[in-house]
């Protein structure tokens, strides 16, 4: 593949303290960048640029590392929207929660599925998102589970096991039954098909115990491990996830200072999901507690049918930053590099020389305009090389 240039660029971020202004996002302006067989292989100030075959005008527009969305349950049919309405009129509703999902999922022909979850990623995708983490955990059998890892393995490498998501109707009154499935058969047969093993360990969830045994399983069948931690109640979710050594705990809303400790010592990502709160009107978690005790974070749309059914990864961004307490700069570090990091990967979430070219073009010439501006069309192009 032949090299291509894009130049006039009026702000680059990428990502790297050694380049540009020398602040965390490494802000090169009037910037130029070669991209060579998929990878970045130059950057520097556009008087510098070489010539190359291919030439992409920027037209003074900035260019941002594309987002990694390192948190997404996209693989789901159905709908929840009457539980959304009921929860936000107040009204007490019982509609099945989760296991509402895993009927419909369950239901769904393959081409049927394979559609829904590819037009999520579109979405996605136009918002922004150039790596993407898709989860299992609607169908909640060993079979099933495969089938949705088949599915979200034709989209992206970031795949994740979720068959501890809930306990299954079948299995209601015999949760350690469905534990041992998990741990063991499930696990076996959805492993060659995943990169991760994730556990929803929270009150009314897995316990700690439960979620120990699930994930330490995981990690003797070779696959990374992250949880979703502390969303709903102090659940242990977080310590567990340290102690670990998991990639990323998320959701982290009812953290402790000691909780923040143990993750900081770890070096395990807390993952923020600024819309599961404000879809659940939870109140939303304060990210700078996070940054102050040296966690380093992630910010994630959750992607999901029951509280967060958002495919606009531009909106989290702006609820990083007007919500949660972070600066437009750390939002999106946290949206790029964070989400990278949350994924144990180095080649995506960055701009600098040697990472994967996914870039995307604003339409206009500040980075922060993607906070600033709440408009509709906040991207010209989204490119992956
Ligand atoms: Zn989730």
């Amino acid at each position: 593949m032949s090299a291509t240039l894009i130049t006039n660029i009026a702000e680059l971020v990428t990502n790297s303290a050694n380049l540009g202004d020398g602040s965390l996002l490494g802000v090169v302006t009037n910037a130029a960048l070669v991209v060579d067989n998929g990878y970045v292989a130059w950057v520097g100030n556009a008087l510098d640029e070489p010539s190359c075959d291919e030439r992409i005008d920027a037209q003074g527009c900035a260019i941002v590392p594309g987002f990694v969305d390192s948190h997404t349950h996209l693989v789901f049919a159905g709908s929840r929207d009457d539980e959304f309405a009921a929860r936000m009129s107040g009204e007490a509703y019982d509609g099945g929660g989760i296991l509402k999902t895993v009927s419909a999922t369950r239901a769904a022909p393959e081409g049927a599925l394979r559609e829904l979850t590819k037009q999520r990623a579109l979405e996605l995708r136009q918002s922004g998102v150039t790596t993407v983490e898709i989860k299992s955990g609607y169908d909640l059998t060993v079979d099933g589970e495969m089938r949705l890892l088949r599915l979200a393995g034709e989209l992206t490498s970031e795949t994740t096991f979720l068959g501890a998501h809930t306990v299954p109707r079948e299995y209601q009154g015999r949760r350690d039954e469905y534990v041992s499935l998990v741990a063991n058969e499930m696990l076996t047969s959805c492993a060659p098909l995943a990169k991760w093993a994730d556990v929803f360990c929270d009150q009314g969830a897995f316990s700690v115990d439960e979620a120990r045994v699930i994930l330490t399983a995981a990690q003797r069948a070779g696959l990374g491990i992250r949880l979703h931690g502390d969303q709903l109640a102090q659940s242990g979710g977080a310590r567990l996830a340290a102690e670990l050594g998991a990639a990323s705990v998320d959701h982290c809303t009812y953290v402790t200072g000691t909780d923040l400790e143990a993750l900081a010592a770890s070096g395990t990502v807390a993952t923020l999901l600024p819309t599961a709160e404000l879809f659940t009107r939870t109140g939303p978690t304060d990210a700078r507690r996070f940054l102050d005790a040296g966690v380093s974070v992630a910010i994630a749309t959750d992607c999901n049918p029951g509280t967060s059914f958002v495919t606009n990864a531009v909106l989290t961004l702006q609820l990083a930053v007007t919500q949660m307490g972070l600066s437009v700069a750390e939002a999106l570090y946290a949206f790029t590099a964070g989400g990278a990091r949350a994924l144990a990967r180095s080649d995506v979430g960055g701009l600098a020389v040697g990472q994967r070219a996914h870039l995307a073009l604003l339409n206009g010439p500040r980075y922060v305009d993607l906070v600033y501006r709440a408009n509709p069309q906040p991207f010209r192009r989204v490119l992956t090389f």
